[in-house]
């Protein structure tokens, strides 16, 4: 049955009311729900079960005839339009806590949502139950200790605004709408990355609800494997209700945008990049994105932070700035919430996004031929191929220290192709196919890979370039909180 057919029966159908239920919601009861179960075979959901979890939640439980289901459901990537069957708006633990055990007692299709961004749409399911903690996003920062705890659905932007009122930040993700709780399970690269480390090397503990339905304290005292896992294992072990994050001062920095027209020098600019950063220090972020303005024009574009004084900064940023003649130089002191875009969180994406990317060592010559070379192949303007700067305190935490494996690496690479959500199939499937066709040819000179950056298309050997050899202690630490794989929807480690 199609989805849209089997969503329109799942409300036909008829049920038996729960009184109690029904008195709760001051609502007709719930029908007999269509759903899909964990291994995708159709199952149905009481009405009275329904109910019962509606009139036990805090937060609503939307279905396709609740009002305001639509907007729930929306992901950030408009390429994935899911229909759940149900969504669990969580207020706090304890709905968090029923709905993991309403999943599990019902062997429910779970997806987990915190800010909604995951590129693949695994935050939304089709048939399933999403248990969605966007209403979750308190932040409260502790001073003395230099400690933030940041509900499991917060936006960067509400962590790096409260945490910037006391002077102080964790690293995160370069986009401030990105949710804090998918970027740090899977490892966290952002501007503080090479001076702080990864968001997730930067977790102190969490509270975690585990596919048993327990609420559990984590910290290096507490279930620590469970501490080691959560730092890259992505959402595997548990729904996270909230984060603990070390914090660190940090106070304006120098950055902005410092941008070269692409085409002319293609090869010398990788290569004056990749030398420049070589010797770079650890306070210093030097993204780069080779994309297209609005006129069409190829460039390259440098976001840059430099976390010290201006003057420092001038002195080290000067050599980029001798890359060429720049279309763009932007650079000046800033706020980090600035310079995160935390004042403008816009929430969605008007664009369809398709993605695939891996972590690269060096940047040999090989690798930028074949990089001018990808982009050579395409006059699309709405492709996008860039890095992100790892290395420094990143490559001083030992593989086997955290479940984020891949220490070695200099970038974290990514390509993307971008369509409006009205487009024809043509459109769709000519930017697909650039990044699939650039990544096959770029991805023999990669070093493993990065499990925030993907589409959730990728072969299961993209989770043993993600994981490495953590992926044993992975998979038994897997097999000891959720061994039926409650928790599937993410790059996903198999119980052992
Ligand atoms: C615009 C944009 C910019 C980005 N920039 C960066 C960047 O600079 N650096 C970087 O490292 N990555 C970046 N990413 C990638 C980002 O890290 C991932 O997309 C990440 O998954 C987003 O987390 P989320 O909570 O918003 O996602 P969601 O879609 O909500 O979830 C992603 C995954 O995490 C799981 N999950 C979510 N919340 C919880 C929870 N509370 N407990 C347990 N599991 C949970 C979900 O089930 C899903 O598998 C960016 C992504 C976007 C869209």
């Amino acid at each position: 049955m199609k989805r849209r057919s089997f969503v329109a029966a799942g409300l036909a159908a008829l049920a038996t009311a729960s009184l109690r239920s029904r008195r709760a919601c001051g609502t007709a009861a719930s029908a007999d729900l269509n759903a899909v179960g964990l291994e995708g075979t159709p199952l149905v959901l009481k009405g009275a079960d329904i109910d019962e979890l509606r009139s036990a939640l805090r937060g609503e439980l939307l279905g396709a005839a609740q009002a305001g289901y639509d907007q729930a459901r929306r992901l950030w990537n408009p390429a994935f339009d899911r229909h759940p069957a149900l969504i669990a708006r969580c207020l706090g633990a304890a709905d968090v806590k029923r709905a993991v055990s309403f999943a599990a007692a019902h062997g429910l299709l779970t997806a987990v949502r915190g800010g909604g961004h995951s590129f693949g749409g695994q935050s939304g399911c089709d048939g399933g139950l999403v248990i969605d903690l966007s209403p979750m996003r308190a932040v409260e920062i502790d001073p003395l200790t230099r400690r933030a705890r940041v509900g499991g659905g917060a936006l960067l932007a509400n962590l790096d605004r409260e945490a910037q009122g006391f002077g102080l930040a964790t690293p995160a993700g370069v986009v401030a709408d990105t949710g804090v709780a998918g970027l740090t399970l899977g490892g966290g690269i952002g501007r503080l990355g090479r001076k702080f480390g990864l968001s997730c090397d930067n977790l102190l503990g969490a509270e975690v609800i585990t596919a048993d339905g327990r609420w559990r304290r984590v910290s290096a005292a507490e279930n620590p494997d469970l501490l080691w896992g959560l730092r890259g294992g992505a959402g595997n072990f548990g729904v996270v209700t909230e984060f603990i994050f070390g914090l660190h001062e940090v106070g304006p920095l120098y950055g902005g945008t410092l941008s070269f027209p692409f085409d002319a020098g293609a090869r010398a600019l990788l290569k004056g990049y990749t030398e420049f950063m070589a010797g770079a220090p650890d306070e210093l972020y030097v993204g780069a994105d080779i994309d297209s303005d609005e006129k069409g024009q190829r460039l390259m574009e440098l976001d840059v932070s430099y976390y010290g004084t201006a003057q420092d900064a001038e002195r080290v940023i000067a050599p980029l700035r001798k890359l060429g003649k720049p279309h763009e130089d932007s650079l000046a002191v800033a706020s980090y919430v600035k310079l995160q875009g935390s004042d403008d969180a816009p929430g969605f994406s008007h664009q369809a996004i398709y993605l695939k990317g891996g972590l690269v060592k060096d940047m040999t010559p090989e690798f930028i031929d074949t990089v001018v070379g990808c982009l050579e192949s395409t006059r699309l303007e709405s492709v996008d191929l860039g890095f992100q700067p790892v290395a420094g305190a990143i490559g001083r935490v030992k593989p086997h220290d955290t479940a984020f494996w891949n220490r070695a690496a200099s970038y974290s690479m990514h390509l993307l192709g971008m369509w409006k959500p009205d487009a024809d199939r043509d459109t769709v499937e000519r930017n697909k196919e650039w990044v699939r066709s650039s990544f096959a040819r770029l991805e023999p000179l990669t070093h493993g890979r990065y499990v925030n950056i993907t589409s959730g298309d990728d072969h299961d050997s993209h989770l043993s370039a993600a994981y490495g050899d953590n992926y044993p202690r992975l998979a038994a630490l897997k097999k000891h909180y959720d061994p039926g794989n409650l928790f599937r929807l993410n790059a996903n480690i198999k119980p052992a």
